[in-house]
């Protein structure tokens, strides 16, 4: 599934092709995506200008120039693909295909169907129900340590479960939240209140630097992906904890341990993290 740091990238690749375009003809191979495309939809699309695209948690938002954003998910294995042309046949699985000046297709992938396209009003869009229940994005400049703190003191649950609910902060998946919580020097299964103000913000720090540098490295995930730019790969990034069981830490040397929470797998070392 593709994290927050996948789906950053998917925006990062598309922003410099699709900004200032203009939307000139919308396919719709098929609807019935995880929820059914609104029957207006491409009518709302033609002739709008894409103005920006940003991401709000795991959603990339193509701002267009009449108030409207369209809204795209790519759910379990939703991919979004540029091509420099209309290609001559679509692949099984292209849905929707928007085709911008220039000649430009965006391709919207989805082999299992889980991601979705919708549209909404930009005033609305805090209060849209997909965003209204979101917690804040941990890049923000004002997810700091204080408030990463407020946060863990509201519950005594595992700190590692309290930081992957996106309730309370969006976008730490299982694997950042093993890796940050072992650059914080923290244990997965410490009560989230019993964590000090000071660890707080050592734990806000980790988790913005795990992110980023996955980021920075295209991305990180366990499926198969397609980069925006449209070539498949695997983005494996070198992880300190995660997927490294029974091998030497890289701090101490002793062995990475696994253990499950709340249905997932959690790595960590028992001698780095208290
Ligand atoms: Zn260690």
């Amino acid at each position: 599934m593709p994290e927050l740091p996948e789906v950053e990238t998917v925006r990062r690749g598309l922003a410099p092709y699709l900004t200032g375009t203009t939307i000139t003809n919308v396919i719709v191979r098929r609807r019935d995506l995880r929820i059914a495309l609104p029957a207006n939809f491409e009518q709302s699309l033609k002739g709008r200008t894409i103005k920006d695209i940003s991401r709000r948690a795991k959603y990339v938002l193509m701002h267009l120039d009449n108030a409207q954003t369209l809204i795209v998910h790519l759910g379990m294995s939703g991919s979004l693909v540029l091509k420099e042309s209309l290609p001559d046949e679509f692949r099984k699985h292209d849905h929707v295909i928007i085709e911008c000046t220039g000649g430009m297709c965006c391709i919207f992938h989805d082999p299992r169907r889980f991601g979705l396209m919708t549209l909404a009003s930009e005033k609305n869009l805090a209060s849209h129900k997909l965003f209204s229940v979101l917690g804040p994005e941990p890049l923000d400049a004002a997810m700091n340590g204080k408030v990463l703190y407020k946060t863990l003191q509201s519950s005594k649950a595992p700190v590692k479960s309290v930081i992957m609910d996106q309730r309370k902060l969006v976008g730490v998946g299982n694997i950042y939240a093993c890796e940050a919580l072992f650059l914080a020097h923290i244990h997965p299964s410490r009560p989230a209140n019993a964590v000090t103000e000071k660890e707080a913000k050592i734990l806000a720090a980790a988790i913005k630097k795990v992110l980023e540098a996955a980021i920075v490295s295209g991305g990180s995930t366990l499926r198969d992906y397609v980069r925006s730019s449209g070539d498949a790969g695997y983005f494996q990034h070198h992880f300190k904890v995660y997927g490294r069981q029974k091998q030497p830490c890289t701090t101490c040397k002793n062995k990475i341990e696994v253990i499950r929470q709340a249905g997932r797998s959690t790595f960590f070392c028992v001698h780095c993290q208290k």
